[in-house]
């Protein structure tokens, strides 16, 4: 990787996962300081979450919000007191639900989860929590288990399915 700022943006604009309209829109800007900016608002914009197993893409980075004021880290312990990482997105695709809901043990007072897994490999990805109580926002959401996923720069196709 270049430290030279010039020679950096332009390893950027050869190694992100771009579009040829993309590209030359990143090539055009003359400036090295304008090209930066550019780069990391599409890096901002097109980071996703897959599946650390098969790369599915399971969310976007922009859905990801934060349930929990005292952790926003999302730490949680089920039960058996297995500690979880947990992301928590207001939106995921590409995932099966497995099994019922269930309010037991919620990390969520008020919401019931649901396992979810990978609908390409059936990896566990983490649980889907829908509000059981009235007046709850977000009337649903999703957990995922940090561990289960990995961030990549998707593809422009894959940020807007
Ligand atoms: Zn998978």
């Amino acid at each position: 990787m270049p430290c030279n700022p010039k020679e950096f943006s332009f390893w950027i604009a050869a190694n992100l996962s771009l579009d040829d309209n993309q590209r030359m829109e990143l090539l055009k800007i003359n400036e090295v300081t304008g090209r930066l900016r550019h780069e990391l608002k599409i890096i901002e914009e097109c980071c996703v979450l897959t599946c650390k197993n098969c790369s599915n893409v399971i969310a976007r980075r922009e859905d990801i919000f934060s349930m929990s004021l005292q952790d926003p880290q999302g730490t949680y312990v089920n039960p058996n007191g297995y500690v979880h990482e947990a992301i928590t997105v207001y939106k995921a695709k590409g995932l099966h639900l497995s099994g019922r809901p269930s309010t037991e043990q919620s990390w969520f007072p008020g919401y019931a989860w649901t396992i979810m897994e990978c609908s390409q490999c059936h990896s566990h990805m983490g649980w889907r929590f829908t509000a059981v109580e009235k007046n709850l926002k977000p009337i649903r959401f999703w957990a995922l288990c940090r561990a289960a996923i990995q961030n990549r720069i998707s593809a422009p196709t894959d940020a807007d399915a």
